[in-house]
C-alpha cells in the first residue's frame, strides 16, 4: 500500500468532512466540545483491557446557513455497524412503541397484501414483526449481520448493506418501489445523508410515504442532554432542518408527531413534492414553536457548551459528596449514550463498581474509555448498592419500575439528566 497516497485521502476527506453534510456549507461554529472519546459502542473484552483504545474527538458543530448539528465522520459506519451491539427488542418499551406505530400507519395508509413496507435499520425485526404478523409484504435493511440474523430466524426478509442511491436502483431495476419507507433512528448514523435520502426518494413509489423518527435538537439543547451526542450519531435535526433537506431532494413534510422516546423526538412524514396530500398543521405550528426557540439563530446553538459544562460540573459535585459519605454506586444500562457522559464527566470504577445491562452480549465486558465491568441485571440483588445511576435515562420510567427491588435494601436511584435528581423507589406509588 502506498502510504503517502492513503495518507493524502486522509488530509482531504477532513478537509471535506468540515462541511456541511447537509448543504456543504463550511463549518465554523462549535455545538459542544466533549473532548476525545472511544467510539461509544466498542465495548470491551476482559483480554482488550491492556491494550490501546481508538478515541476521537466528539466536538459537533453547526452549521450556520441550515442549522444541521452534526459529528465530522471520524468512524466508518463499516467498523460500527458490521458487528453491532444494540438490539431493539431488549427495551420492551421500545417494542411497544413500534407496534402502536404500526397500528396507526397500517390504517392510515391503507397497507394491506399489495402493499410492500421496506424499513431502513430493520435491526432485530422489532418494528417489521408487526407487520409480518398483518400479512404485508416486508423488507428489512440492516447491515449489522449479527442483528439481521435475528430478524430473518423470526421470518423477516432482511438485505444485510447500507441503503443509499446504489441499493434503491438495484432495487428499483428490480421493480421494487415502496409504498412505505421507515426510518427509525437512522438518519442521524448516515454519514452520507444526502446519498441517503436521494435513495428513499427513488425508492419511493409515487404515493408512497416516507417516515422518519430522530431525537428533536430542540429537546436536547433544551434539556442538556449532551449524552445523546456519540461519534455513531452524525447529525441532529430540527423540523426547520428536516424541510430544507426534504425540499433538496424533490420531497415535502405533510406531517409530524412529537414523541416521548430517546429523550424526545420527531416522527415526520414525507412524500414526493407533487404528491397532493394536504400539509397538516401540526407541521406549521412546530415550525412556529421552533422559531420560539430560537433554533433558527446560531447564537441558540453555540450557547450550549456552557449548558452541558454545567451539567458535568453538577453530577460530579452529587457523586463526589455520596463517595465522601462512604455509599455504593452502580449503574443500571450499558447504552452508547452512557458511554459518552461516562467519558466526558470522567466517572469511571473510583465511582461506579459495576454496570448491569438486559444485553447479553456485553455481560463480561468492560465500557469503552472508563472501563466498568458489565454484568447481568441480578448481580445489582446480590451487591445492594446504595445508589443505582440510570445511564439510559430516557427510560427511566420502565427501569424504575422494573427495579423497584432496590427500595427493599434502601437503595436509591439517581437521573442524571436533564438535571441530576435522587429517585427512591419507596416514595413512589405502587
Ligand atoms: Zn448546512
Amino acid at each position: 500500500m502506498d502510504v503517502r497516497a492513503d495518507f493524502g485521502k486522509t488530509k482531504e476527506k477532513i478537509m471535506q468532512t468540515r462541511r456541511c453534510r447537509l448543504c456543504d456549507e463550511p463549518l465554523h461554529h462549535t455545538f459542544v466540545d466533549l473532548g476525545m472519546s472511544p467510539p461509544c459502542e466498542s465495548f470491551l473484552t476482559a483480554d482488550a483491557i491492556d491494550s490501546m483504545e481508538s478515541y476521537y474527538p466528539l466536538h459537533a458543530f453547526v452549521c450556520e446557513a441550515c442549522f444541521l448539528v452534526q459529528l465530522p465522520e471520524h468512524v466508518s459506519p463499516e467498523n460500527i455497524f458490521e458487528e453491532y451491539a444494540y438490539f431493539s427488542s431488549y427495551s420492551d418499551s421500545w417494542v411497544a412503541h413500534a407496534k402502536s406505530y404500526c397500528d396507526a400507519v397500517i390504517p392510515r395508509f391503507s397497507l394491506g397484501s399489495q402493499s410492500f413496507v421496506v424499513e431502513l435499520a430493520s435491526n432485530d425485526g422489532y418494528l417489521l414483526q408487526h407487520m409480518l404478523a398483518d400479512g404485508i409484504p416486508i423488507l428489512g435493511i440492516e447491515p449489522a449481520i449479527n442483528v439481521a440474523q435475528v430478524a430473518i430466524d423470526k421470518g423477516i426478509p432482511t438485505i444485510t448493506q447500507f441503503f443509499g442511491t446504489v441499493l434503491a436502483g438495484e432495487m428499483v431495476s428490480n421493480g421494487d418501489q415502496a409504498d412505505l419507507i421507515i426510518g427509525n433512528n437512522v438518519l442521524a448514523q448516515v454519514p452520507d445523508l444526502n446519498d441517503f435520502v436521494a435513495g428513499m426518494t427513488l425508492l419511493l413509489k409515487e404515493h408512497g410515504v416516507i417516515t422518519l423518527e430522530f431525537p428533536h435538537v430542540a429537546k436536547l439543547i433544551a434539556e442538556s442532554q449532551y449524552d445523546t451526542i456519540y461519534h455513531e450519531h452524525f447529525s441532529y435535526f430540527s423540523l426547520l432542518t428536516i424541510e430544507k433537506m426534504a425540499a433538496r431532494h424533490g420531497l415535502k413534510v405533510f406531517d409530524v408527531d412529537q414523541l416521548p422516546t430517546h429523550g424526545g423526538s420527531l416522527r415526520v412524514y414525507l412524500a414526493h413534492e407533487r404528491n397532493p396530500l394536504a400539509r397538516e398543521a401540526r407541521v406549521d405550528l412546530l415550525l412556529e414553536q421552533e422559531k420560539a426557540a430560537g433554533l433558527d439563530a446560531l447564537e441558540t446553538y453555540t450557547a450550549f457548551g456552557i449548558a452541558a459544562r454545567r451539567s458535568k460540573k453538577d453530577l460530579l459535585s452529587f457523586l463526589i459528596g455520596l463517595k465522601t459519605a462512604g455509599k455504593s454506586i452502580c449503574a443500571y444500562g450499558a447504552p452508547g449514550k452512557g458511554n459518552t457522559l461516562l467519558n466526558y464527566c470522567a466517572i469511571g470504577t473510583d465511582f461506579i463498581d459495576f454496570a448491569v445491562d438486559r444485553n447479553p452480549y456485553k455481560h463480561g465486558r468492560f465500557t469503552p474509555g472508563m472501563h466498568i465491568p458489565i454484568r447481568p441485571v441480578e448481580e445489582l440483588a446480590r451487591a445492594r448498592p446504595d445508589y443505582v445511576l440510570i445511564l439510559p435515562w430516557n427510560l427511566k420510567t420502565e427501569i424504575v419500575a422494573q427495579m423497584k427491588v432496590i427500595g427493599d435494601w434502601g437503595g436509591k436511584f439517581i437521573v442524571p439528566i436533564p438535571h441530576v435528581a435522587e429517585i427512591d423507589p419507596k416514595e413512589l406509588a405502587s
